[in-house]
């Protein structure tokens, strides 16, 4: 039977902050909630849980009314952080705790891989085995729904990388609402069905990771799933293509549905700049500038260029080898290409755009 966990025109208010409203549908999904700290996703999953309670609207689920319902009769699960397992008890116990039957706690050990760790006291785990008992505990409950609040969080890279790996599939095989709370962009679209992006209490867009990174509905979604690329710009024309003033440059863009004149956001992604030579000086969207900095962030370049002429500035990624090949230091001349196909333009709505840059999680080391 499908399930559904609905918000209805949901709000919960405390002093200078508001969440909401909001209304939003998880069928037999995971929902990826991602957004930096202090926008409401531990607020939005302790009121399904039942925690806090909302000021207005209510959350369903198949149906049924969960606002003033005690968190036990919920059928929701609310896994934290940390797990919270009980210290002094073995895995095992802290999974039969939950369970009806051994045999249950048997098939749950195997589906999680925490056979050979069962007769382990919970406090002498890794951080990563405590993490699959503790939702191995959570599943031995038949949970109708189930929260995750950041459950890699205080993990190390590469333990964290494949538990996300595992786990993916493992939830999806649970067909039930599962809401994945994280503020890791990796883990959010890894992990996710559909992605909301919150910003402040509110929610600017939800759809499947890969429409959210392609089309951003708002600059804070572009900017904090890694579009560094945001820029503000002016309609020019809209007659063969919609045609943006930057800085006094012509932009071509896919874009349509705006007019002349409009204030526009547009955004390209760092990887889809393109470095290009002297033959395409003439084509559109090609930019000459300075490379300023360049930071190496393990697996990829980030090169930021400032275009002759303007305030902004360029970031591109650039692949080790293409990075090496083309040997670049600081205030060396550049040509990039930001292709139209890749440009992605957001009308003016939701103007108040600050950067997200700071926000993101990556590890990086300035280039000497
Ligand atoms: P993080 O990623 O850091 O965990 P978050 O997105 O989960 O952050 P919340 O914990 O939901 O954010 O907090 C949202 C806002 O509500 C914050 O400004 C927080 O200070 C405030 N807040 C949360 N709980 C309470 C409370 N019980 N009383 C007053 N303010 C609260």
């Amino acid at each position: 039977m499908g399930m559904t966990l609905a918000f209805d025109g949901f709000v919960k208010t405390y002093e200078g902050f508001e969440l909401g409203p909001i209304d939003l549908t998880v069928k037999n999904e995971v929902l990826s909630v991602l957004g930096p700290s202090g926008c409401g996703k531990t607020t939005l999953l302790s009121t399904i849980a039942g925690i806090v309670s909302p000021d207005a609207g209510r959350v369903t689920l198949n149906g049924r009314d969960l606002t003033g319902q005690p968190p036990e009769e919920r059928g929701t699960v609310l896994v934290f952080q940390d797990g919270a397992l009980f210290p002094h008890m073995t895995a095992r116990e802290n999974v039969a705790y939950a369970a009806e039957s051994m045999k249950q706690v048997e098939e749950l050990a195997t589906t999680l891989e925490i056979e050979g760790i069962l007769d382990q006291r919970a406090d002498t785990l890794s951080g990563g085995e405590r993490q699959r008992v503790a939702l191995a505990r959570s599943l031995a409950t038949d949970p109708a729904a189930l929260l995750l609040d950041e459950p890699l969080a205080n993990l190390d890279a590469p333990i964290k990388r494949r538990l996300r790996d595992e786990l993916r599939p493992l939830l999806s095989s649970l067909s039930i609402p599962i809401v994945y709370v994280t503020h890791d962009q990796h883990e959010a679209t890894a992990i996710g069905d559909r992605l909301a992006v919150m910003e402040d209490g509110t929610v600017h867009q939800i759809d499947t990771p890969k429409e959210v990174f392609a089309h951003p509905a708002t600059p804070f979604v572009a900017s904090f799933t890694g579009s560094i690329n945001v820029f503000q710009a002016q309609v020019a024309g809209t007659d063969t293509s919609l045609v943006l003033d930057w800085n006094d440059r012509q932009i071509e863009t896919p874009g349509y549905g705006h007019e002349v004149g409009e204030d526009v956001w547009f955004c390209i992604r760092p990887e889809y700049v393109a470095t290009t030579d002297d033959s395409a000086a003439d084509e559109a969207n090609v930019l000459d500038g300075n490379v300023t900095r360049r930071v190496f962030e393990g697996d990829d370049y980030l090169v930021d260029i400032a275009p002759d002429g303007m305030d902004d500035v360029i970031r591109i990624k650039l692949s080790p080898p293409v990075y090496d090949r083309l040997g670049l230091a600081d205030q060396d001349r550049i040509r990039v290409l930001l292709a139209k196909e890749a440009i992605h333009v957001i009308g003016d709505r939701n103007g108040d755009h600050e950067s997200a840059s700071d926000e993101m999680t990556t590890v990086q080391s300035e280039v000497q």
